[in-house]
């Protein structure tokens, strides 16, 4: 389990492209993919909706298909994108998830969404949390912090400013919803501190870019 960079830029997770079933890209500020792709309003909530229900400016998160050839994809700059497939019911979530929607539980509600709606079982599911702002450079108030108790029992510091690492929030979430941490890879890098590769709001405040992120189950397959 690892990520790799691609030779045209952006990244990918070799235990999603181990699958062979999906194609998908988490992009850079240097290369994005290319359309067409399925996208949402992102309101920072835990909302996941099917791609079959999306409509242009629909409000939610996180996109969910078994349709191969139909393309998901999730825009960021800091925040987490998740993408998670089920090899075996064939069925693909894409997700942002800023602090909001980790506290929220995004990510059980994308593994919940996708056992209900296509019929995947967590035990099954592959999860990579791509490039985003790192535990080395995400400080918040302890308003924030402290809805990340459950989470990081293990720490005494979430009732002040500290910082919070959002994909292992999100990892252990996966993982209390049963998927194996063997089947969860999680991108090293850091949006704000990795240098130009990346758009970080943090870093460049209203003019960053976003970095796009998706995933589609491929046809044919
Ligand atoms: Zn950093």
């Amino acid at each position: 389990m690892s990520f790799v960079s691609t030779d045209g830029g952006g990244y990918v997770s070799t235990l999603l492209q181990e699958t062979g079933l999906v194609e998908h890209l988490f992009g850079t500020a240097r290369r994005n993919p290319e359309g067409p792709f399925l996208r949402l309003k992102q309101v920072h909530s835990a909302r996941i909706v099917d791609a079959a229900d999306w409509r242009e400016g629909l409000e939610a998160d996180g996109l969910a298909t078994a349709t191969p050839g139909l393309r998901l994809a999730v825009r960021t700059a800091d925040c987490v994108p998740l993408l998670l497939c089920d090899p075996v019911a064939r069925a693909i979530a894409a997700v942002h998830a800023g602090w909001r929607g980790t506290a929220l539980g995004i990510a059980l509600e994308a593994v919940r969404f996708l056992a209900t709606r296509h019929g995947a079982r967590a035990g099954n599911m592959i999860a990579a949390l791509g490039p985003a702002i790192g535990g080395c450079c995400y400080e918040v108030g302890p308003e924030v912090a402290h809805q990340f108790r459950a989470l990081f029992p293990e720490r005494n510091d979430l009732g002040t400013r500290t910082k919070i690492d959002l994909r292992e929030a999100l990892r252990r979430q996966l993982i209390l919803t049963g998927l194996s941490a063997a089947a969860i890879d999680v991108s090293p890098h850091c949006t704000r501190c990795g240098g130009g590769e990346f758009h970080s709001w943090r870093r460049d405040g209203p003019r960053a870019g976003r970095m796009i992120s998706l995933i589609g189950l491929r046809t044919g397959g």
